[in-house]
């Protein structure tokens, strides 16, 4: 299987060790507007592969190297900068898609291949790769709020002393400021979170249901302070998609993907082909309110670029 990473700096770069890490793809090809930068890349990545798997490993200059790949990663744009609005993030980001799926497009088979959007704004780029590719919307998977689960799962984990394994709780929505945390749908061992809680005298009031949520936002501002980017979490979440894909193993993710004329991640069945269903978790009113706001927030960052394509 031959992956493409389009856009190679700290996510980029982390994505392509963490794919080559999984043993499951014998071809990795890396594209940057920054040459140089892609080839140092590709270099690095070269060597660190002579210590365990013979991956082959390249980086292409132009388009035409991507030509066969059966998924695409595209990572490339920018980080939001400190004072940058997220309609300014948008502009500059959807600049960057525009000139990735112009170039992409001709060296690609829409029928085959999946891309997976990792910039942000995600849900308003998953929206805008699919417009102006036309590839169907089940092969357009942003990783969504992977990441934010894994962060919930985490902290959940910590607080009731038991292995992240064992939580199956999800961030749905926006991947971004308006997530919102499905408590009513959350399990620890397959028993309901609020009886797990009674069973083990761990009470979770209102209050640190708040503060949980918060940690979640909060989490990649609180990275980014201390190391200028995020990109470890990332790199996991795609690297797992990755597997998820390669093996058809048709696990829940919670992925984004368009759906009824949004972007948003809710848990999802992927596999082989890309999403093959989405599963409506139990809400409460409340949840359901939230993740209706969330979607809101994701139709106007969306909204000016309505009309492209
Ligand atoms: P970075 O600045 O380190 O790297 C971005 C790379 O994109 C650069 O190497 C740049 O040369 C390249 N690039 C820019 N425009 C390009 C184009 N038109 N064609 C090809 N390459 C191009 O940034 P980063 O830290 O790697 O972050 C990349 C993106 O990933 C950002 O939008 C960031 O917000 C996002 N991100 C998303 C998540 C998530 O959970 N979805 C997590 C972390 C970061």
């Amino acid at each position: 299987m031959k992956v493409a990473i389009i856009g190679v700096g700290s996510v980029g770069s982390a994505v392509a060790t963490a794919i080559k890490n999984t043993g499951l793809i014998n071809e990795i090809v890396l594209f940057d507007r920054d040459g140089v930068r892609a080839r140092a890349a590709a270099e690095d990545l070269g060597h660190a592969s002579a210590f365990d798997r013979d991956v082959k490993i390249s980086a292409v200059s132009n388009y035409r190297g991507l030509k066969g790949s059966d998924i695409v990663v595209i990572s490339a744009g920018a980080n939001q900068k400190p004072g940058q609005s997220r309609p300014e993030l948008m502009q500059a980001n959807a600049n960057v898609i525009n000139d990735i799926i112009s170039h992409l497009m001709p060296n690609i088979n829409p029928q085959k291949v999946i891309l997976i959007v990792v910039t942000n704004p995600l849900d308003s780029l998953v929206m805008l790769t699919q417009k102006l590719s036309g590839i169907s919307p089940e092969r357009v998977i942003g990783t969504g709020t992977m990441l934010d689960s894994a962060r919930l799962r985490t902290i959940l984990a910590h607080q009731f002393g038991i292995s992240k394994q064992s939580v199956d709780a999800y961030v749905l929505g926006e991947h971004g400021d308006t997530s919102i945390i499905n408590w009513s749908s959350a399990t620890i061992g397959g028993i309901a979170l609020n009886d797990f809680c009674k069973q083990v005298k761990i009470p979770l009031s209102q209050a640190t249901k708040n503060t949980i949520l918060h940690r979640v936002h909060g989490a990649a501002a609180e990275i980014i302070k201390g190391r200028g980017a995020t990109w470890d979490g990332i790199a996991a979440a795609v690297a797992d998609l990755v597997r998820c894909i390669a093996h058809d193993e048709r696990r829940i993710l919670t992925v984004s993907i368009v759906s009824r004329g949004v972007a948003l991640s809710l848990p999802r069945i992927v596999g082989g082909a890309g999403v093959v269903a989405t599963l409506n978790p139990k809400m409460t009113a409340s949840e359901s309110s939230d993740l209706h706001k969330s979607i809101q927030a994701i139709s106007k960052t969306f909204k000016p670029f309505n009309k492209i394509g």
